[in-house]
């Protein structure tokens, strides 16, 4: 099986109609983009089965010919978060051992001296060249490859790549179609959060149903550009961040007429703003819980659980999705009594094989064949799950993961610093912001410019609280608890 397939039954039975859009513009019929994807294969076989195709993008109607196009190759997909430095990626690129760097051209001026890896820009002459060759015959691939090398941010600083099968796809994409929303070819998908990530893996099960592919001209998310595109093509789905939707209410627009379902996830939505989405909108939306390992599906809250529901079930991130089994563990391992917090682990087809060479994070983290989360919850007697705390130490801002320790060891680089904490602090429009405690002679903005030669912009402190020095425990370990109780 390979996820081609999806998009050669589409082709089979839609080829004239559009598939691809750029704003309003058609790039694609289906028949089309199966041609591309079939030609851009036969110059990806030189590279051989399983070689790591990286894509660095921010949105734009390519990805959608590279993904597939990759896939009747045999090769691996490996789309990088294009808001990352180009040191970020070129980390990533090194860790996959990345054969070849697709790269649009606003990311290739800064990664291409960054990097070794061979880097093709998107809609240059050598781009073009690629699909040139004759068109790949595409195997029947092992359920068991790797499709997607699904690249989260490190614990230790360093990003770890979660290798997601054909299998852990097509199990994704059934999940979301029996539990979420039934598209046709009279639907479109409108990507409005990155295609890297979210919006991306909802790429298959939409083309297998035919729907439109829609990437907003600006290439970005503006609300009043994403909800004109929902008034203008037909039966509108999209993923979006909790901070997404609630751009889209302080529009102060009502639901386009084209906008039927909005999956949210991805970090916390509170229930004050899902309320008023719920208020502006009508009952459109659908609450995904999944975390890279285990892509968009672990547990869910599906349309109908919004209508009449109590603060309970709306703070909740819902019940087991189709095919995965979900549990709460306490630390010996037993099952936790319903109320009782403990560590959320799951299993089924959509559980990654493990991290990408790393096989001590792979031995902590898939264990009897659970996927432990790192994220604490608890059931209550209805079998909704609620998220109480996370277990690895992550701030989640406008649906970004960022790991402090990240943050702090790129701090802690300023010769000024003399210590640096780094927690999240609650925050209406981000869900979560990233506040740096330091101890140190240094001023914010020389701390700001030290960052941005270091890190992406998106995860430098939004604010900073200088102290004499971090609070700590007898073992000299930094009490983040006690940070994050200033804060409140
Ligand atoms: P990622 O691997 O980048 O997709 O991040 C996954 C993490 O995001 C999960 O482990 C959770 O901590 C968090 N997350 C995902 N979905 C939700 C949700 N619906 N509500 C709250 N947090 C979420």
């Amino acid at each position: 099986m390979n996820l081609f397939a999806l998009l050669d039954q589409a082709a089979a039975r839609f080829g004239d109609r559009g598939a691809v859009y750029h704003g309003e513009r058609q790039t694609h019929t289906w028949g089309e983009l199966r041609e591309r994807a079939l030609c851009l294969a036969g110059s990806l076989r030189a590279l051989g089965p399983g070689a790591r195709v990286a894509v660095a993008s921010e949105n734009r109607p390519e990805i959608v010919e590279l993904m597939f196009g990759v896939w009747a190759a045999e090769c691996v997909y490996l789309p990088l978060n294009y808001k990352l430095h180009p040191r970020e990626m070129q980390q990533i690129l090194e860790d996959a051992d990345a054969a070849l760097v697709f790269a649009s051209p606003m990311i290739a001026a800064d990664l291409g001296p960054a990097t070794d890896v061979p880097l093709v820009v998107l809609d240059s002459d050598g781009y073009h060249a690629r699909f040139t060759a004759e068109p790949a015959a595409v195997p029947c691939t092992d359920p068991a490859e790797l499709a997607w090398l699904f690249y989260t941010s490190g614990t230790t600083g360093r990003s770890k790549g979660a290798m997601l099968s054909y299998r852990n796809l097509m199990a994704m994409t059934v999940a979301h179609l029996a539990d979420f929303d039934a598209p046709d070819q009279n639907c479109s998908l409108v990507h409005g959060a990155p295609m890297s990530h979210g919006s991306g893996l909802y790429i298959p099960p939409y083309v297998l149903r035919g729907a439109r592919q829609v990437i907003p001209a600006s290439c970005a998310f503006d609300p009043e550009e994403f909800l004109d595109l929902c008034e203008h093509h037909p039966g509108c789905s999209a993923f979006l961040a909790p901070t997404m939707v609630a751009r889209l209410v302080q529009t102060g627009r009502s639901c386009p007429r084209n906008l039927r379902t909005v999956v949210y996830g991805g970090g916390p939505m509170y229930v004050d703003s899902l309320k008023k989405a719920l208020a502006a909108f009508g009952p459109i939306f659908v609450q995904l819980y999944g975390q890279g390992e285990a892509p968009m599906t672990i547990t869910g809250l599906r349309r109908a659980d919004h209508l009449d529901a109590d603060d309970a079930v709306l703070g909740s991130v819902g019940y087991a999705r189709s095919g995965v089994d979900v549990a709460v563990v306490r630390a010996d391992g037993g099952a936790a009594a319903i109320g009782e917090i403990g560590e959320i682990v799951c299993r089924g087809d959509v559980v990654m094989s493990g991290y990408w060479k790393n096989p001590e994070a792979t031995a902590a983290t898939l264990q009897n064949g659970w996927l432990h989360t790192g994220d604490m919850g608890s059931f209550d007697e209805r079998g909704f799950l609620t998220l109480r705390d996370r277990s690895k130490d992550v701030v989640i801002s406008g649906g970004s993961n960022i790991y402090p320790r990240e943050v702090e060891e790129a701090l802690l680089e300023h010769p000024a610093v003399v210590e640096a904490g780094v927690v999240g602090a609650r925050d209406d429009e981000w869900g979560e912001v990233v506040v740096a405690f330091i101890a140190g002679d240094v001023t914010p903005e020389e701390l700001d410019a030290h960052l941005l030669d270091r890190i992406a912009r998106f995860k430098r402190p939004k604010r900073y609280e200088f102290v004499d020095e971090l609070p700590k425990n007898s073992y000299g370990k930094v009490l983040k608890r006690e940070l994050r109780e200033r804060l409140s």
